[in-house]
């Protein structure tokens, strides 16, 4: 799930290797580790932690021209340098993204013929099962493709082998996989952002394809025969992984949502009908929707739940990928399942995806990342304009996606008859205020002093109804992401059927209220709760409702108001790992795309 980053050329690999590594830093990782080609022999270094301790194990000087490397996020074994990558085993090393799902059964079989494991990984059974298969047969791209056949489940792999010291393998299945070439050098990456520094050319592997670089040649396989493939220029800028004087990506990405709002919806629409037609997907055939994703955009999808049942009047359900790919789904050819996904890779949505493809049921994916693996398997596909998110808890995309959902709830409306040309002038209107308005809440002064209040504070609740429910779920998850506090989002009706009772003198109560169809509702939960000692933080768009500390946000088109609701929630849970000292982009134990299940 983390980073690979592989060098064949005429520079030198170590430092090559290293700089990619720390581009990809940002997904998260617990260990890291190099294999490198010196004097016709294959050296390996790991360790646990972060990068730093690698590189002062590293002599630099050594500079050779060949190897492979790997931040890992243990999925199978502790986080430890045994079980770092790169793994060895017999004439073989390898670093693995991904999870091999049949180890167990591979390593039972490959005991019985004599290996030995010294970790706990997955990864060191595929490296085995390489290593067995070479005994019989010679030919690298015939055994890979054989090892292929044996694997089930995801992996990115880079491979050196100790008889052909002067080649990189690599091959992919469901975990991303690019070969990047510059003049005079070739590099394997699982990320874009790894090879940036010294090229923007790129071919991207498919499932199944097997890349062997060497100095003077590069060829990919795929079912055991040559294949060529098409040479990609990454468009995007390299500005976007450098943080621009902020401390951290996550504060640099939160100031780039007045932007990234405004190109994504300028993107798909003008204020026009036509635009609608032209630049979204019909839907007019639609009778109920489902979006299914993981995280935040799952979030993202509840607030379009709400959105489209509200405005366009059209049942929507909204779903976790991982339950939703496993249970009994309800769906017709009147029925459009909308994927969301930052990554495009994501396990679980990319699962949901492919089954409601099986059967038959039309889908629709919003991702950020072009030519993702969601990208080119949905029926349709919608990018955010995001740019490349670097902090792990993400900010900006998650707003990119509101932002279009918002306009298919648009859509869906005008179609179903709920409203008219004039209200999408209207509304294109108040879009036009909206870059001006997120930048205005963004240079509040209340959040760092309201953070240095509740900071210390070990359990954070958050309260809204409806939509305000829906962006409180994000708010609530960014705070837990970034300052490990556990803060829990309620339904505000909900909290007195059970969960007041963890209510004390001091507990911060985040109340949400932007609809004023509930307003007096919600009040009166926030009032339950500081009867019993709590200390209320309202967040409104109500002008003249004061309770606690009260952030008033502009009032905007409901279509609109959750792109400015985030705002306050982003930069409360950003100061607040601020204060207690947290490593806010690259939070413990997470990774930035999760592309195993
Ligand atoms: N499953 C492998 C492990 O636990 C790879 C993890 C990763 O993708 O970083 O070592």
């Amino acid at each position: 799930m983390c980073g690979i980053v592989g060098y064949i050329g005429k520079g030198n690999a170590l430092s090559t290797i290293i700089g990619g590594l720390e581009a990809l830093e940002y997904r998260g990782y617990d260990s890291a580790g190099i294999a490198y080609v010196l004097n016709q022999d294959i050296h390996i270094i790991k360790k646990q932690g972060r990068i730093e301790s690698l590189k002062n194990a590293i002599d630099f000087s050594l500079a050779p021209s060949i190897g492979i490397g790997h931040t890992r996020w243990a999925t199978h074994g502790e986080p430890s340098e045994r079980n770092a990558h790169p793994h060895a085993c017999g004439k073989f090393v390898i670093v693995h993204n991904g999870i091999i799902e049949n180890y167990q059964e591979l390593k039972k079989e490959l005991e019985e013929k004599g290996y030995r494991m010294v970790s706990d990984t997955d990864t060191e059974i595929a490296c085995a099962l390489l290593d067995y298969l070479y005994q019989e047969d010679k030919d690298i791209i015939r055994v890979l493709t054989k090892v292929q056949d044996k694997l089930r489940g995801s992996y990115a792999f880079a491979i050196l082998c100790y008889d052909q010291p002067d080649i990189i393998y690599a091959m992919r299945n469901q975990s991303p996989l690019i070969v990047a070439v510059s003049e005079n050098d070739k590099y394997i990456a699982s990320d874009v952002p790894a090879i940036l520094e010294h090229t923007n050319e790129y071919y991207l592997l498919e499932n199944g394809d097997i890349a062997m670089l060497k100095q003077n040649s590069l060829s990919f396989y795929h079912d055991g025969l040559e294949i060529s493939k098409e040479k990609l220029v990454f468009e995007g800028s390299k500005e976007a992984s450098q943080k621009d004087g902020y401390p951290h990506f996550m504060l640099k990405e939160i100031h780039e949502q007045p932007k990234v709002v405004h190109d994504t919806i300028a993107f798909y629409f003008d204020g026009t009908l036509e635009s609608l037609d032209k630049n979204l997907p019909p839907l007019d055939k639609y009778r109920n929707i489902h979006i299914v994703a993981c995280g935040s955009a799952y979030h993202a999808g509840l607030v379009a739940k709400t959105l489209m049942e509200e405005v366009a009047e059209i049942p929507v359900t909204c779903e976790i990928a991982s339950e939703y790919r496993y249970k009994n789904v309800f769906y017709d050819e009147k029925t459009l399942v909308i994927v969301i996904s930052q990554s495009g890779e994501t396990a679980d949505t990319l699962a949901s995806l492919r089954k409601a493809k099986e059967d038959h049921i039309d889908t629709l994916a919003i991702v950020n990342v072009v030519g993702s693996s969601i990208a080119r398997e949905a029926d349709q596909v919608l990018y955010i304009k995001a740019g490349c998110e670097i902090a792990v808890a993400t900010t900006k995309a998650y707003s990119a996606q509101i932002a279009i959902l918002s306009l298919l709830a648009l859509k869906l409306a005008y179609i179903r008859g709920k409203i008219n040309r004039q209200s999408l002038l209207e509304l294109q209107q108040e879009i036009e205020t909206l870059p001006d308005k997120i930048t205005e809440l963004l240079q509040r002064q209340d959040y760092l002093r309201i953070a240095e209040k509740i900071y210390q504070r070990d359990d954070i609740f958050y309260l809204g109804r409806k939509i305000d429910y829906a962006i409180s779920m994000e708010g609530a998850l960014k705070l837990k992401e970034i300052s490990y506090i556990n803060s829990v989002s309620y339904p505000a009706g909900e909290l007195k059927h059970g969960t007041i009772s963890l209510v004390e003198e001091g507990t911060p109560v985040i109340g949400i209220i932007t609809d004023s169809l509930v307003l007096e509702k919600t009040i009166s939960n926030l009032k339950e709760t500081s009867a019993r000692g709590s200390h209320i933080i309202l967040i409104t768009n109500e002008p003249d409702k004061n309770m606690g500390d009260t952030i008033v946000i502009p009032k905007i088109h409901p279509l609109l108001q959750p792109l400015l609701t985030i705002i306050p929630l982003q930069l409360l849970a950003y100061e607040i790992a601020r204060l207690r000292g947290c490593d806010i982009d690259k939070p413990r134990n997470l990774a930035k795309s999760v592309t195993v299940e």
